[in-house]
């Protein structure tokens, strides 16, 4: 195990500020004895006092969303694409500093960070394309002398609430989208990650500054579940996209619906890989240990089950621990450019580990390696952990839940159709894979009766999904598609228009009035 050196909580604190001032953006105001603060989890201690929002602050902001969708409803679409683009020009020229943002709030190691912020602006570029691609259809029409279509219009307010571990990202997927659709956008970021949201914020009101679009299409509020709460009740809120825990999403989605309001949902994974005996094995190592390893195991992909036929499942699982046995010397401060593995988040997300980890071994799991907090003496406020690896003598309870840390469960399995079954067997459905060269064997994996998650990959791990396909899952990840593809049909509203040019008044289906 590698030296700590815990690293100053005011230096962290520094650093933030001055990548707003490089940002060009207002820094955040520093409150003592605030109702909020700025935290990082490096250290686990407060970087400074910020106030949150309150109910009569939150309702401003979005009667100030609400006003400018007036005017942004209005403008072109390709002209609002400017705003889109101006932004991605501001992130390409800030990504660093915003990876810094993201290293020091949510403690991701800094190829992660910086991988983040390309998302954003890969975004972009995918979203100012997207401004001229808003397509309806024309359909031929029964009648004659008419036409039938439909068109695409703007929704009105979107309410976006994001989780700590991608505290930029996933708010880029929803804001870029759906500015170009014309929607103005009320953000509450995770109350973990203040800063990133503000520096963003701050960044999108340079772009339209810059571009001449109304400031009040994006506002963002500060707090927890009681501001988020506000705009989950708010009939002005027409999409409120919520991504978080499956336990956020169902006291989210009730509540929405009972106003007939929208939702689009990104909840929890439990992600698994199905690894066939025909598997490339280096493939299998390499994949798995970034899937399960990385980001501390704290993204909603992360690979949490690994599903092995039984011929290879003991040179996999050496295989595996020998790789995070050489983690072992890359766990530490995500700033340091050696390292591989950051905190937790927080003592929550180790509390869950241990206790885990113990329910895992009562139904007679083996820990292969892994699972110890270290450097508890250097940091005592914050959580670095060893990335476990269990064997597992079967599915129990435990490995069917979400648990956000770094715990892979290997299990054994005899034939692919048990193995599907397995890994169908979770109430999650968000990523899958299978490692084989066997072709039929990953055409089936990929059929209708095969993997029942919205993402399902083939030869590469559960992670690092690309922003250019719709992003999301089944069952309770919540059914949401953010992203790419034809996902910006959920910030719109369709019209289906009939044009009578023939003069008569001839009715569908041949009905006959007067
Ligand atoms: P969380 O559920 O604790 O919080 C998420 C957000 O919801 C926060 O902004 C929080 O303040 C807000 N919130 C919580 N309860 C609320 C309520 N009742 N009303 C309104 N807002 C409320 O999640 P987290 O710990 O920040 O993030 C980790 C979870 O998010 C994991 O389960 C992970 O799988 C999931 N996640 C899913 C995706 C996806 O795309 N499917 C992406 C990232 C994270």
């Amino acid at each position: 195990m590698r030296t700590f050196v815990l690293p100053d909580t005011e230096v962290l604190a520094e650093r933030a500020r001055a990548a707003f001032d490089r940002c060009g953006v207002e820094r955040p105001r520093e409150v003592e004895g605030a109702s909020g603060a700025a935290r990082s989890p490096i250290t686990g201690q407060e970087l400074f006092g910020l106030e949150y929002d309150t109910e009569e602050s939150t309702d401003r902001a979005i009667a100030e969303a609400q006003e400018a969708f007036a005017a942004w409803r209005d403008t072109p679409a390709p002209v609002r694409g400017r705003l889109v683009h101006r932004l991605g020009e501001l992130l390409r020229e800030h990504k660093a500093d915003l990876a810094a943002l993201v290293t020091i709030e949510a403690g991701k190691v800094g190829s992660e960070a910086l991988g983040e912020v390309q998302e954003m602006i890969d975004i972009c570029d995918l979203a100012v394309g997207m401004s001229r691609q808003l397509y309806g259809r024309t359909m031929p029409s029964e009648r004659p002398g008419h036409r039938l279509m439909e068109t695409w219009h703007p929704l009105g307010v979107v309410g976006v609430i994001t989780a700590f571990n991608f505290p930029v990202a996933v708010w880029s997927w929803n804001t870029c989208v759906a500015l170009v659709c014309g929607d103005t956008v009320v953000w509450k970021p995770s109350e973990l990650t203040p800063l990133t949201a503000l520096a963003c914020h701050g960044l999108l009101m340079r772009a339209a500054a810059d571009v001449g679009a109304p400031l009040g299409v994006h506002r963002v509020v500060l707090g927890g579940r009681e501001v988020g709460e506000v705009l989950v009740e708010d009939r002005r809120v027409a999409l409120l996209s919520a991504t978080g825990s499956t336990a956020m999403g169902r006291a989210v989605a009730p509540k929405v619906a009972a106003r007939m309001g929208r939702y689009l949902l990104e909840l929890g994974g439990n992600n698994a890989a199905v690894v066939a005996p025909s598997a490339d094995l280096d493939l299998v190592v390499r994949g798995s240990v970034f899937a399960a390893a990385g980001t501390a195991g704290q993204r909603c992909t992360t690979l949490r089950r690994l599903i092995v036929h039984e011929d290879v499942v003991e040179e996999v699982g050496r295989r595996i621990v020998d790789a995070y046995k050489q983690l072992r010397d890359r766990i530490g401060d995500p700033f340091e450019e050696s390292t591989l593995v950051g905190p937790l988040v927080g003592e929550r997300g180790h509390a869950a580990m241990r206790a885990a980890l113990e329910r895992a071994q009562a139904d007679g799991g083996e820990v292969l390696v892994g699972g110890d907090r270290c450097f508890a003496e250097e940091a005592a406020d914050a959580y670095y952990v060893e990335p476990a690896v269990v064997r597992m003598p079967g599915q129990t309870e435990v490995v069917r839940e979400e648990t956000f840390a770094p715990i892979l469960y290997v299990m054994a399995y005899r034939t692919l159709e048990e193995a599907v079954q397995m890994h169908n067997d979770v109430p999650q459905g968000l990523s899958s894979a299978i490692f084989t060269q066997d072709q039929a064997e990953a055409e089936r994996f990929l059929s209708s009766a095969g993997s029942d998650c919205g993402i399902v990959n083939v030869n590469i791990g559960t992670s690092g999904a690309e922003i250019g396909g719709a992003f999301g899952g089944e069952k309770d990840t919540g059914g949401g598609r953010e992203s790419g593809s034809d996902a910006w049909k959920t910030y719109m509203r369709r019209a289906t228009n009939t044009v009578n040019y023939g003069g008569g008044l001839p009715l569908a289906q041949g009905v006959r009035f007067l």
